[in-house]
Order: C-alpha cells, then structure tokens, then sequence
C-alpha cells in the first residue's frame, strides 16, 4: 500500500510541460487583468459585463494559481530543501502580490456601484456570487485610499511583520536549561514543553520550574513585540473606523458580536463544570488544591491503545461508514487513490494538515503517523476537512472560502464520530484514557481559550494608553487564568508566561484568534447532538450545510441547519455534551 501521496495528478515535476506552460498562462493572465482594469475600468458604463468579467477573471486565475501554488507548498511540506520548490514559492508570491494595487482599484471600482443589487439580479453568474461581491463591498467600507493601503502595508513591514520576526527568533532560539541528576542541560523550548506529557511527574513539574525561569532571559524582547504589534493593530483599527480590533476580528470572521456573546455566556456557565473535571484529575494525581498548571497535560492512564496505519484506516473507514455511506466511501477512496503522506520522514514537516484542492476535486493530507490512538483521531479530524472540501466541490471557487470559525467545524465532528465509537468499544481503562484525552482538549478550548479571550481583551486595553511593562502582562495573564480556571488550578502553580510562546498572540492582521476555535468545537458539537436525535435524516443535512459555508455569513449557514447561534441554549446544549464527558469521567475514576 502506498504511503506516500501521489501529486502527479497536479503535476509530474518542476520541470514538465504543464507546469511551465501554467506558469506562463497565470503571468499572462495577471498582465491580461492589470491592462483591462486601467482602461475598463475608468468609468461605470456596462457594468454588468464588467463585473462578469471581473468574476470569470477571478475563476480562471484562481484555478492557475491553487495549482500551482499548491504543487509546490505540498513538495515543499515533505521536502523542506526542495531548491526548486523555494525558488518557485518566491515566483509565486511576487506574482501574487503584484496584483495586489490591481485589485484594491478593482474592489473599489465595485464598491462604487449604485444599483448594485439591481446589476447582481440581472446575470445568474452575479447572482450566484452575490455574497463575494457583497462582501467585497463591506470591506471596502474599511479600505483607505490606494496611497494611504500602500503605505500600511509597506510600514508593517518594518513594523509589525518585524516584530514578529524578532520574537520568533527569540522563541525558536530559545533554550530551557533544566537540572537531571545534579547535571544542567539545556534543551530547545519545544522539547522542554513536551515533557509536560511525559508519565514521569518529576519531569512535568522539573520542565515547568525551569521553564518559568527561563523567559527571564528573553521577556523584555518579547514584551516590546507584544507592545508594538498590539499598538500598530489599535493604530490600524482606528484609521479604517472599526470599534475595535475585536469588531475588526468578528467582521473577517463573519460572525456577530451576538453570537460571541451567547456562546461566552454559555461557556462562562459551564466553568464549574470543567473545573470538577481538574479537581477529580488533580486528586488523581495525588493534589489537594486543585491541579498545578504543569499537569494539566499529564497522563491519568498508563493504558496506551496501539494502532497500525492498516488498522486505523479501517477504524475511521467503518465508523464513517456507520454516520453515512457517503463519507465512509470519502475515506476509502482517499486511501485508495493516495491522497495521504502517512509517516514522518527527513525534511518532511512536523504535525498534520489537510489540503484541499478544488481545481481537481481531491484533496491531500500530511500525517506524521505513529501507531497511537491520537494518530488515528487526528487522521479522522484532517479527513473531516477533506469531506468538507468534498461538500464544496459543486460550489465555484469564490464560494469555497469559509471563516475560521466554520473551517474546524467538520474535522471536529469526524473526531467526535471516531471518540464516541472508540469508548463504545473500549474496556474500562481505554474508556477513561480516551476521556481524559478528550476532557483535556476540551478544556484547552473552553477554559483556556476563555482566559486567552480576557488576556487578549485586557492587552489592547491597556495598550491603547501605553505600552505595557512585562510586569503589567505577566499579571493580566494571571489574572485571566484566576478567572477562567477559578479553582480547577491550584493558585501557586499557574503561568504567568502563557503569552511568550503561543504564536496567535502576535499574528500581525489577526487578533482574537483564540475565540474562533471555542466556536468550531461547540458548533461540532452541537451538530453531534442533531446527528443523535435523527440519525437518519442528518447526514444528508449536514452534506448540505457544509456546502453553504463558503458564501454565507455565520448566522445564515447555521439557520440553514435550523441552529440559532444568537440563542444561549444552543451553546449550553453543546456543553452539556462536555459536562456529561466530565460525569463519566469521574465515575469511571472510582471505578478503575
Ligand atoms: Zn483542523
């Protein structure tokens, strides 16, 4: 069986015919759209065609451009110094951007029609884009002027986009030193935070402690790339009129402060929920104050459940089968047609992801497979994204494009199809391994999210009068784990340095990204529950919902499922799922 993916379908090579000749139809067709928007575009006669025009030029330059770009970022993923893959990224991404003043006067230009409704109704390419052309209207609301755009975007380069460089560099040159057997070694940043899964306690707690110590060589670095991204965002927000960065993260995400605010209502509620979860596993662990921070990842079972990559296919394959024929027949033929690049190798990256590739109706995984039932459970979340790229194979390309906050949606719920199957299966002690892996993912997307979400809110508060002291930042993270963790977490042992490593803090035109990620879990979540109460009817729903996630704002896809977002019972429907996890665990607890 091959374990490799074949890309052959894309391309042969760099080197064969239909690479090039795309490479030099993408070039023509970026100078083909730069010469017409200078001429067609200078006034509003013939708007319809125009605007149809504008779309097919999407379409076609779209396709040329996932092929290609996704052809070398797949060879690059498997091989890091690919010579010829670096060079054509670069290719890529000048071509790319050199369109980039072509479309702002081509977003402009759009926003600029009077009778825009009229115009979309009157062509059935418009009308069934009418939600991208709509879209691009509203965000130009918040564009500048061609002048003022190009001079943010050059300025963040030495601003923003520098700082984060800067503290990436410290962070991943970063080393922990850490004491064994009267000895100090020093180990990289990412191998000390892998001890907190370790089975040995001493590591857990001996990683932590020197963790902590550690960022006092780097924090002050750090704390000025924090200040500085945080301060250009607030500058940003308030030149284009936004609120705040918060309404600028809910408008790119499609989603309405009204469904923040439910879903962080319901999650507030269910903290002493998930704190009785701490506690249990914090008792377990052999504390009486709730559970030092450096456990939290701690192993509870010494039960480790053993899969070949044979044998996991076959797991996800029939309980895929099980929710419905169609996704079942999704994952086969994927295995069959060599869609997935299964074990880790040199060069290849680290971690997993899905690659969904419209141009051709297929998609590609990356694994890095290693015969645990967590390799499995994360071979069932990337081929959830792939059925959702599969759902959106009919859609035209303009209308495959769904927010963050949808895009965890489906590989969520395929991880949740394969658990619930697992513990079903599972004799006692795999059933509560399996639930506190479940139970410790989920708290880091609910509890911990939720302290990321106040961190976050308290940051660009306090930015907006001056830059803050490592000192400041280091308390409102603490401050947030108090509230968030209440007392699941044992008060002398959290971590004031949770904002040092944690890459989302410092994306430079995305803020927020935490709250996202709590929406894609309780939104799966809440879908699992529908599946429950009518397994018959729901899977072809559910087809049906993912289709619509590329052109729709969040609200409408979800009515679409009959879900009321803006309405709090969902969320605690969705928790209630969790909570009643959390019972089962500590049941089991007393059990085994
Ligand atoms: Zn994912």
């Amino acid at each position: 069986m091959a374990v490799d993916w074949s890309l052959k379908e894309l391309y042969e090579s760099f080197d064969c015919e239909s690479f090039k000749n795309d490479l030099d139809k993408y070039d023509a067709h970026i100078q083909t759209i730069k010469a017409w928007t200078k001429t067609a575009l200078i006034n509003h006669e013939e708007e319809k065609e125009k605007l149809e025009t504008i779309i097919k030029d999407f379409l076609t330059l779209g396709e040329f451009e996932e092929k290609l770009m996704a052809f070398t970022s797949l060879i690059l993923s498997v091989e890091s110094k690919n010579e010829q893959g670096i060079k054509y990224q670069a290719i890529l991404e000048n071509k790319s951007s050199d369109l980039a003043g072509t479309m702002a006067n081509i977003y402009q230009w759009i926003s600029e029609i009077k009778e825009l409704d009229i115009v979309v109704a009157s062509s059935e390419l418009l009308t069934a884009h009418s939600f991208f052309i709509h879209e691009i209207v509203e965000e130009a609301a918040h564009q500048l002027g061609e002048k003022e755009e190009e001079i943010i975007a050059r300025m963040a380069t030495t601003g923003s986009s520098a700082w984060a460089n800067y503290k990436n560099l410290l962070i991943s040159m970063h080393k922990v030193e850490i004491e064994e057997d009267g000895e100090k070694k020093e180990y990289p940043l990412t191998v000390a935070l892998n001890m907190a899964y370790s089975s040995d306690k001493e590591v857990r707690k001996r990683a932590y402690h020197a963790e902590i110590e550690s960022y006092k060589k780097i924090e002050d670095g750090v704390a000025a790339a924090l200040n500085g991204i945080k301060g250009e965002a607030i500058t940003v927000c308030e030149l284009r009129g936004y609120q705040s960065p918060l309404e600028m993260t809910l408008e790119q995400s499609r989603m309405d402060q009204e469904t923040l605010d439910a879903m962080l209502t319901a999650m507030k509620e269910s903290m002493p929920k998930l704190r009785s979860y701490l506690r249990r596993k914090a008792e377990l662990l052999g504390y009486n104050n709730g559970l030092p921070f450096y456990e939290l990842y701690a192993p509870v079972s010494e039960k480790d459940m053993a899969y070949t990559y044979e044998q996991g296919q076959a797991f996800v394959e029939e309980n895929f089968t099980n929710f419905s024929e169609n996704l079942g027949k999704y994952a086969r033929n994927a295995f069959d047609k060599s869609w997935l690049d299964v074990y880790p190798k040199e060069g290849k990256r680290s971690g997993a992801f899905c690659s969904n590739l419209h141009s051709i109706k297929e998609s590609r995984f990356l694994l890095n497979f290693g015969n645990s039932f967590s390799d499995v459970i994360t071979m069932a979340h990337e081929l959830g994204h792939g059925f959702h790229g599969h759902c959106l194979n009919d859609e035209t390309a303009l209308n495959t494009m769904y927010p963050m906050p949808l895009a965890e949606t489906a590989s969520t719920f395929c991880e949740t199809i394969v658990k619930k199957a697992a513990i079903k299966q599972a004799d006692k002690e795999e059933a509560f391994s399996i639930l506190d892996t479940e139970l410790s993912d989920a708290t880091q997307v609910i509890v911990d999210i939720y302290s990321r979400y106040l961190f976050e809110s308290t940051l660009f508060e306090k930015r907006k009068v001056s830059p803050l002291t490592v000192e400041e930042i280091k308390n409102a993270m603490l401050d947030a784990q108090r509230e968030a963790y209440g007392d699941g977490l044992d008060p002398e042992f959290l971590h004031p340095y949770m904002w040092t490593w944690k890459p989302h803090y410092y994306f430079t035109t995305r803020h927020f990204y935490n709250f996202p990620y709590a929406f894609g879990l309780l939104f799966a979540k809440g879908l699992y529950a529908q599946y429950l109460a009518n397994p018959e009817t729901f899977p072809s729903d559910y087809e049906k919902l993912l289709a619509l996630t590329g052109k729709m704002k969040i609200a409408d896809v979800t009515k679409a499922a009959q879900i009321d977002v803006h309405d709090v019972d969902f969320w605690r429907a969705s928790i209630q799922t969790i909570e009643e996890d959390v019972e089962a665990f500590i049941q089991l607890s007393y059990e085994i």
